[in-house]
């Protein structure tokens, strides 16, 4: 199935996942805020990381650099000099635009003449301290990548740690992209999940095919469809000129084949250079070999705020159900935003109001769980659907009697009768296993 993005910005305002920043006062380009649940979502896809690159590995060490830093880490990594694109303006309606999107030699919006192209650095340039002058300027972080690399040897140092080993960092970075655009797919503001990984020179090659494996692995884990992702290798006229190899995860997004992820061999180039701008030994003693070496490099970036969206985008489905459309988010159950959602049948009897909301109360001790009682019950199921919430457990009149809540469940959406004793262990239950337990099997 094929989905036009302004259904995923629909749903997105729609349910509270993803708003336009600024809105009340008109927006600002390309600049979107998390709603409540879009936090939640976002949260579980960086968690999901975390997890599978630190927690789930004994040779990663976890990072949170700050995105300020001295501006000679700019100088040294080459971003002062060459992170640019090349732009041109139009001399009679003014307009901006890379160069590379130009297909003619006069402006597309006006058929003006065009300037010469121009070099224009895509860092947020800034001043620390009271002073604006040349002394002052720093920037807004383009990548996370740096604060790691300054921070190699601290790292290996102080947590006692042999090469091979990889640090891994989630933060916010920025780039005063000319043309972003496609929702929150390229923003100027953006969250990256990046890994070093430090290897001997000469197992590089084999360390960075492990970590295409790898990543590749993760988006597929987590629920991606194997036909909406690929791996394009980057030929050698787009390789940067420090990069052995690099390959791009793609996502079929809506406007086509799209980068989730790069994964490059970026060879001893950060540190070599590093060493060279601080006057600092960044390379490593290997005790066993007695052997000194700068370690290569093996670099997995992948965007929080796109992957957000490609498992949003993967997870939409809209289905015919007794002649009512009903859209769908089957989000994998670790991503969802809410896990259970707690529905009274009827709202004005207090007595199966307390029974729902003590069920939802033991459930939030876990977990993200909700308690819903603003429509009627095909209703509130609808909302729970729109937004993935894996499952819903109403309380009616019968549970009074018989002690017993009905589960439903989001995709299938069978339900099942379960004794209200026992009720969290058993959602629990379903939700690490990523469906619903058949209690009389
Ligand atoms: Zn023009």
């Amino acid at each position: 199935m094929t989905i036009e993005m302004d259904k995923i910005v629909s749903l997105c305002k729609r349910r509270g996942i993803i708003f336009q920043n600024s809105e009340i006062y008109g927006g600002i380009g390309n600049t979107w805020d998390y709603g409540p649940l879009g936090v939640e979502l976002k949260r579980n896809v960086k968690e999901a990381w975390w997890k599978s690159a630190v927690y789930e590995r004994d040779d990663m060490e976890g990072l949170d650099a700050a995105i300020l830093m001295n501006p000679a880490a700019w100088e040294a990594s080459g971003h002062l000099e060459s992170f640019t694109d090349p732009l041109v303006d139009c001399k009679k309606c003014k307009h901006r635009f890379r160069f590379d999107d130009l297909d003619g030699e006069v402006c597309p919006d006006c058929g003006g003449e065009l300037t010469e192209s121009r070099s224009f650095n895509l860092m947020f340039k800034t001043f620390v301290g009271p002073v604006e002058d040349s002394a002052s300027v720093t920037y807004l972080r383009p990548e996370t990548a740096q604060g790691i690399f300054v921070n190699f040897v601290n790292v290996q140092q102080m947590m006692r740690r042999k090469i091979p080993f990889g640090i891994a960092q989630i933060g916010k970075s920025f780039r005063n992209e000319i043309t972003p655009g496609n929702f929150t797919f390229r923003t100027r503001e953006f969250e990256q999940m990046e890994i070093e990984f430090f290897v001997k020179p000469g197992t590089d090659e084999e360390w960075y095919q492990r970590w295409v494996d790898e990543r590749f692995r993760w988006y597929l884990d987590l629920g991606i469809n194997k036909e909406n992702l690929r791996l394009r290798d980057h030929e050698s006229t787009e390789l940067a000129h420090y990069a052995k190899s690099c390959v791009d995860i793609e996502y079929l997004f809506p406007m086509g084949w799209c980068e989730l992820e790069g994964i490059a061999n970026r060879s001893d180039f950060d540190l070599r250079q590093h060493a060279e701008h601080s006057r600092k030994d960044l390379s490593y003693f290997d005790e066993a070999a007695k052997e000194k070496y700068i370690p290569y490099v093996i670099e997995p970036s992948a965007g929080a705020d796109r992957a957000t969206l490609a498992f949003l985008i993967d997870a939409y489905r809209e289905e015919k159900v007794k002649g009512d459309k009903r859209v769908v988010l089957a989000l994998q159950h670790r991503l969802a935003p809410i896990k259970v959602a707690v529905l009274p049948l009827l709202r004005n009897r207090p007595d199966i109001v307390e029974a729902a909301r003590s069920i939802a109360a033991d459930l939030r001790t876990r977990y993200k769980a909700v308690y819903d009682d603003t429509a009627s019950i095909g209703r509130l199921y609808r909302r729970q659907d729109e937004i993935g919430t894996p499952y819903c457990v109403t309380v009616d009149v019968q549970s009074l009697d018989d002690r017993q809540v009905t589960v439903r469940e989001r995709d299938s959406m069978r339900q099942v009768r379960v004794p209200i004793e026992g009720v969290v262990e058993y959602l629990t239950d379903c939700l690490n296993r990523g469906e619903l337990v058949d209690l009389t099997g």
